[in-house]
């Protein structure tokens, strides 16, 4: 009895945080809607709703609930930049990418407590730090995908230079990191339409 209340009941709190977080985290704030947002929906074929953070900062951010919350920096920072940010968040959405981490979370912490508690602390305890790795590069391969679909959805030049903008390229990424760096989402981006990119061509920000 004990060994299933141990190994159910994180996975079920982690649940319960994901259903419950996103409907308390996004209903403080007003939506937005705009003939922007409305175009973007129709081309991506994806119910977009927006709502808007007071912060001066240029940022947006996706939610499990299908809600993405724009910063009034980035609805000041104007149309293009916005509907960059936006399509960016679409391809989470479209992707799943908070659902499938969601899974692959509950896999894992199910498994290592299965470990830890039953099989060797040992063993568990691999499992845990490679838990934590592994889902760490699967984020930065989900913002690779989502750069993808954005640079496909508003065409690259209008993506990249929302990246470009507002990125700090001198930020570092390393193994730990949700997010890969400006420079290797670029060369990503670049890539996958057959173009290269150098260093050099990354000046600072703004
Ligand atoms: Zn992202």
């Amino acid at each position: 009895m004990d060994m299933i209340i141990f190994t159910v009941l994180p996975p079920l709190i982690i649940l319960l945080f994901y259903v419950t977080s996103p409907l308390l985290l996004t209903r403080k704030y007003k939506g937005v809607n705009n003939r922007l947002i409305d175009e973007l929906s129709a081309l991506s074929n994806t119910d977009v709703k927006v709502k808007l953070k007071d912060d001066p900062e240029v940022n947006a951010i996706s939610y499990p609930n299908g809600v993405v919350v724009v910063t009034l920096g980035l609805l000041q920072a104007g149309d293009e930049y916005l509907r960059a940010a936006l399509a960016h968040e679409i391809g989470h959405i479209r992707g799943r990418h908070s659902l499938k981490t969601l899974l692959l979370t509950l896999a894992l912490v199910t498994l290592s407590i299965f470990l830890l508690t039953n099989v060797s602390l040992a063993l568990g305890l691999t499992l845990t730090i490679g838990s934590i790795l592994l889902l760490r590069y699967v984020s930065r391969m989900f913002e690779y995908s989502a750069d993808s679909f954005a640079a496909r959805l508003v065409g690259e030049a209008s993506y990249t230079s929302l990246l470009l903008r507002y990125m700090n390229p001198n930020e570092k990424s390393w193994i730990l990191s949700s997010h890969p760096t400006i420079y290797n989402r670029l060369k990503r981006i670049a890539r996958s339409s057959g173009m290269e990119i150098k260093s050099e061509e990354i000046g600072p920000l703004g």
